[in-house]
């Protein structure tokens, strides 16, 4: 399988290169060159397999350059550590389907694809005798799972700036108790945007960029989706299996557009429409609902949320549905992002909605409807479930008709103790999060300064 760019600027380059190249060149996105078509036989045959051999399947269409043997064993180490046999279990409460995807190491969604991506990462880095130096600024999530990513791997450093006491203390531990010698926490004396602007700065010094092999780790590498479309799929089989039916609906909690496209994807593999809807769950950052609604996507002011990782206002996988929305016309893609980065937004007229809503259905909560979720779930089901899940539940129940849905659980209730103490009373820390506390832990404290971040880069580079 071949990888082109949204923006149609690059020829076409291998997986490995896809991976390695994070952002395409030319400002875009890569995609696979075509989404092949699983014949119905195939899709039988898939039915039963583990998830680690579905996912090899699923995998391999987009990366037969691997060796089978080794892309098993790569699969296998990214989900040895999951604490959960079947890696992303379906449970049934009520008339929704929990799909939970918060068994990884940090507790959340993301796991799923950075432990991929952390041994794609080092398995190519060794064939190609090179190194790498991740670094990013986060605001609390996603540095976890990127350190747990990358943790121990040869080849790779990664420097994670997280603002000094601005972080929850779980998210502050969960990235400064890994000890490792290749992880590297910085806490800087500043706030999140203080920090993503420091990491903005040295990308943009390319000579210095190269000369120390710097690489991101961010929500629009085409691996983290492709290994996000198989728990779609291996959970559409475990509840076909139990409901004996073929066709259901999926709601799915997003910010970014990225879990909800590696969902506009597994259905275009699991033709004819045995994935009917794709509910689109935003909290009241509603960009993406709006886009849906209404044809509007135009930048809103972010406002926070008790779910903050879907805190956001430019969906930085949009363009990947952008692409297909304009019958994978690169060239109107690109003139369109130039036109929303000029303008800060897009419009769509009636013809184009009525095809998006074609695709997706959408719905924002708000504040007070995540709260009474996460309460009336409760009570109703005795299962807890954190803010995230509880946008997408929110929106599942009201989508929900006589087909079954899935939502979508992005993460464990424990990592959000506030938001979910508010709704159901104070719940105790689940163990891998207590254990924390005892654990020791390393970090340093820095000037939120981009020359000091260099200085520190320069001197830990090899
Ligand atoms: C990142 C994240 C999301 C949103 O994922 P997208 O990539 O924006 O679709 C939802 N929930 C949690 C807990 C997350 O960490």
């Amino acid at each position: 399988m071949k990888y082109i760019s949204t923006r149609g600027g690059i020829s076409p380059i291998s997986f490995q290169e896809a991976v390695m190249m994070g952002l395409a060149t030319d400002g875009g996105l890569l995609l696979p060159e075509s989404i092949p078509e699983i014949s119905a036989a195939t899709i039988q045959a898939w039915r039963t397999l583990k998830y680690q051999d579905l996912a090899f399947e699923i995998i391999s269409l987009f990366a037969g350059e691997i060796p089978a043997a080794d892309l098993r064993g790569l699969i296998n180490r990214s989900y040895a550590g999951f604490r959960h046999k079947e890696i992303t279990p379906v449970v049934k409460h009520g008339e929704l389907y929990i799909l939970e995807l918060f068994h990884g190491p940090t507790l959340a969604f993301k796991d799923i694809a950075l432990q991929l991506l952390g041994n794609l990462f080092e398995y190519f880095l060794k064939e190609g005798n090179r190194h790498l130096n991740i670094l990013g600024a986060t605001s609390g999530d996603t540095g976890s799972a990127a350190i747990y990513g990358v943790r121990g791997k040869e080849r790779i450093k990664i420097f994670i700036l997280h603002p000094h006491k601005r972080v929850s203390r779980v998210q502050e531990l969960q990235m400064t108790t890994v000890l490792d010698d290749n992880v590297f926490n910085l806490a800087i004396l500043g706030t999140f945007d203080d920090g993503q602007a420091i990491v903005k700065e040295i990308f943009n010094d390319l000579p210095f960029k190269e000369r120390h092999c710097l690489g991101a780790i961010n929500s629009i590498n085409w691996a983290r989706i492709l290994a996000q479309i198989v728990y779609y799929i291996y959970s559409y089989f475990r509840v076909c299996e139990q409901e004996n039916c073929r066709q259901l609906d999926f709601t799915v909690p997003t910010g970014n557009f990225g879990d909800i496209f590696a969902g506009f994807l597994a259905r275009r593999l699991l033709t004819p429409s045995r994935i009917r809807r794709l509910v689109l769950a935003t909290n009241q950052n509603d960009i993406l609902t709006r886009f849906v609604e209404d044809g509007d996507y135009s930048l809103g002011e972010v406002s926070q949320t008790c779910s903050p990782s879907m805190d956001i206002q430019l969906a930085s996988n949009f363009e990947r549905y952008l692409y297909f929305l304009n019958g994978q016309d690169a060239g109107q893609t690109r003139q369109q992002m130039e036109d929303f980065t000029a303008q800060g937004a897009l419009h769509f007229s009636p013809e184009i909605r009525q095809r998006v809503q074609g695709d997706f259905q959408a719905r924002r909560i708000g504040e007070a409807e995540v709260i009474r979720t996460i309460r009336e779930f409760y009570e109703l089901n005795d299962y807890v479930l954190d803010p995230h899940t509880a946008v997408g539940v929110a929106a599942g129940l009201r989508h929900k008709d006589t087909l079954p849905m899935i939502c979508l659980s992005t993460a464990h209730s424990g990592k959000f103790g506030a938001a979910v103490g508010q709704a159901v009373g104070r719940q105790p820390l689940p163990e891998p999060l207590r254990e924390l506390e005892n654990k020791e832990s390393r970090c340093e404290v820095v000037a939120a300064d981009a020359a000091v971040i260099r200085a520190y880069l320069e001197e830990h580079d090899r």
